[in-house]
């Protein structure tokens, strides 16, 4: 019984999820007991979780499905109209503070779109959380090979990245069947059977793989792992993102 992170003792009772709870991680995300210590999970729930899922491009798949976070607070997100909230009720957001010729340009029809930032401004914590969840998704299906030394240069990034040590992660989306979706709307129980994280072989190299309706995060399981050519990858349906410590 040692924590996959750090080594330590990890056979207390300690309920970790590897689809976080904040996007709608339930019972059936939960990692097999014993194989992550409190003081791991606590760490990444509290240091590396908050900062990924409140940033693109986590942050609008919360605050379009209304996800609270696991102590219950609604996602929220800075736009040009005002910080933009989810209120609870299917497919209505609200706008915080209220401003009457807000209300009023919208009733009217004036304002008919609210642009949301699609950049990454926390590329370093969305990386770590998807090695996190690579090493968790391979400690579920074999934890000793999720111990053994082939993962360490993932396992210390995710867990305490050197400073000037880097990876990187690609961004694929459908934008077009992205937008459809949110515009028809999505039920809980259609998202939790359309997200995955999963361990795929790509072109001989072991990438994490995580699914969230139309968008797809690739992260390297392997510091060596070289991203690939973007002349082939345009823009915007693919975004390489790099990342520094
Ligand atoms: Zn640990």
């Amino acid at each position: 019984m040692s924590c996959i992170f750090c080594g330590a003792d990890s056979s207390d009772e300690t309920v970790a999820h590897i689809f976080p709870q904040s996007l709608g991680g339930g019972d059936w995300a939960v990692l097999p007991a014993g194989l992550e210590c409190a003081k791991c999970n606590q760490y990444f729930g509290s240091k590396v979780e908050p900062l990924a899922l409140g940033s693109f491009p986590l942050l609008p798949f919360r605050l379009m499905m209304q996800i609270p976070t696991a102590k219950g607070k609604a996602p929220k997100q800075e736009t040009h109209l005002g910080t933009l909230r989810a209120t609870g009720m299917p497919g209505t957001l609200g706008i915080d503070p209220p401003d009457p010729r807000v209300e009023a340009a919208i009733t009217a029809g004036r304002i008919t779109q609210v642009r949301l930032l699609a950049e990454c401004t926390e590329p370093l914590a969305t990386a770590r959380l998807l090695l996190k969840m690579g090493i968790e998704v391979i400690a579920r299906d074999d934890p000793t090979i999720a111990r053994s030394g082939r993962y360490d240069d993932a396992r210390s990034f995710a867990r305490a990245p050197r400073n000037g040590g880097n990876w990187w992660f690609l961004i694929t989306t459908d934008h077009e069947r992205l937008f459809a979706t949110f515009r028809r709307g999505v039920s809980l129980a259609d998202w939790v059977n359309r997200v995955s994280v999963e361990i795929c072989e790509d072109a001989g190299a072991e990438m994490c793989v995580f699914r969230l309706l139309d968008m797809t995060l690739m992260c390297p399981m392997h510091a060596h792992i070289l991203p690939p050519d973007m002349t082939t990858l345009p823009e915007p349906n693919f975004r390489l993102v790099t990342v520094l410590a």
